[in-house]
């Protein structure tokens, strides 16, 4: 089937009406502001993940028994690649795929009280919470710092970047436990001795982005989520964040590419439509290729996840398709600009938002740099069976002949 010039599965085609259906209007609603929001840098109001969550919209991924949707990993997919498509508010799906990952991350402890006190009230839009990680520093030279104190644990250091940190209410922070091993812990906006501050990034500018200042913060015994073995819990966390994080960005290429198709088409130039020349023809049919080759990648990965198939902690099939959609949306947007010239520019703010929103996804949840890196490791060391199928007539290791 297809949708215009999209291929749709019957899958797809639903999780698309249903988006539109449940969520439209609260979609256009946000779209409406979202370019004012971005030019003075002003994070998506809290009040919409507040009416996301009426309408059950915060929490897909997690069960039911805590107010999710327990949608599986490719119809959420689906779902964000929707939302992205349909709504101009890219903070929006930013900050609710992190809170979402958060949100999973601490049900998957097994811990009541963190279910209550956090899971429940994130999936109901109550509680915003946000991932503090990333300090310029690798994870083996953390200088946030969790040290115990008389009566529980004192935190100190800084975190660099959290998205969705203006809108937080908690913070779930990795700090070294000064015993060679990384402790994971939930701060409160309120307790003493934290300080959020604003930043001022290249784009994704709606939403929220911050840096924490935590100086001498008291925490007890409860708000630690793991007192060992933090990189684990943040590598789960961060794989998990990779099969997600290009989801909307996605939907936003494909808007892309329908804009660009419409803007050519009115475009004249020597007595005709920029669409019918054949050098902007190839460059739509180039934007078309990449957009329907991160969908493929996509899906495969999420195909993976929903089969529990996927590797938790590092998939490299999750690692490959996010890497692969952050080339395919930024080619899209580089390739539009070629041909719209000085109307991406200074015409619709939507390109260049896009041009600087999905320059993000270089860095965020692991370079592309590094997951080139580890992804070649994982070759150079996960060598196939010689005998096994694909290698007939491969030299066997003994050097006799297949
Ligand atoms: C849009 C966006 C949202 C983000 N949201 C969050 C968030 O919510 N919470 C959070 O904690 N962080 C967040 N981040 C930060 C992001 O996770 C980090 O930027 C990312 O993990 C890379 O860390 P870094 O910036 O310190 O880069 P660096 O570690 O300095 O890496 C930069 C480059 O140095 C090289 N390099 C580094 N280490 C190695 C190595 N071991 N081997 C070979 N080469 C290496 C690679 O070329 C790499 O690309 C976000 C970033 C962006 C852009």
């Amino acid at each position: 089937m297809t949708e215009g010039l999209w291929s749709i599965t019957p899958a797809e085609q639903k999780a698309a009406r249903e988006v539109d259906a449940r969520w439209g209007p609260l979609l256009a609603d946000m779209s409406r502001g979202a370019d004012a929001r971005d030019a003075a840098g002003e994070p998506v109001p809290q009040h919409y993940f507040t009416e996301a969550a009426a309408l059950g919209l915060q929490a897909l991924s997690l069960p039911r028994a805590v107010g999710g949707e327990a949608m599986d990993p490719l119809t959420s997919a689906l779902t964000m690649e929707r939302i992205g498509y349909l709504c101009r508010e890219n903070g929006f799906p930013l900050i609710l795929g992190t809170r979402t990952i958060i949100a999973e991350s601490l049900l998957a402890s097994g811990r009541r009280d963190l279910t209550d006190r956090y899971v429940i009230p994130v999936a109901r839009g109550e509680l915003g919470i946000a991932l503090a990680y990333s300090e310029d520093a690798d994870a083996f030279s953390m200088r946030t710092t969790l040290r115990r104190s008389q009566s529980g644990y004192l935190l100190s250091g800084h975190k660099a970047f959290t998205t969705g940190g203006l809108l937080a209410d908690v913070f779930l922070v990795y700090a070294n436990d000064g015993a060679g091993d990384i402790a994971a812990c939930l701060v409160h906006r309120e307790d003493p001795g934290v300080t959020v501050n604003a930043l001022d990034p290249v784009g994704n500018r709606t939403s929220g982005p911050a840096s924490l200042d935590l100086r001498d913060v008291p925490l007890s015994q409860d708000r630690i989520v793991t007192d060992g073995d933090g990189i684990s819990h943040a590598q789960r966390l961060l794989n998990a964040r990779r099969l997600t994080v290009c989801c909307a960005s996605l939907g936003q290429a494909r808007a892309l590419v329908e804009l660009s198709a419409a803007r050519l088409g009115t475009t004249v130039r020597h007595g005709q439509p920029l669409s019918d020349l054949p050098n902007v023809q190839a460059a739509l049919g180039r934007m078309y290729i990449a957009v329907e080759t991160a969908r493929a990648m996509l899906y495969r990965a999420a195909r993976r996840a929903t089969d529990d198939e996927a590797d938790l902690f590092f998939d490299p099939l999750v690692s490959a398709a996010k890497h692969r959609m952050t080339d395919c949306v930024r080619s899209v947007v580089e390739e539009s600009l070629q041909v719209l010239g000085g109307h991406f520019y200074y015409g619709d703010p939507y390109f260049g938002i896009c041009l600087r929103d999905f320059t993000g996804l270089v860095a965020a949840a692991g370079t592309q740099n590094l997951l080139e890196v580890n992804l070649g490791a994982l070759a150079a060391t996960s060598l196939p069976d010689p005998d096994g199928p694909g290698h007939v007539g491969a030299p066997r290791k003994d050097n006799t002949p297949a």
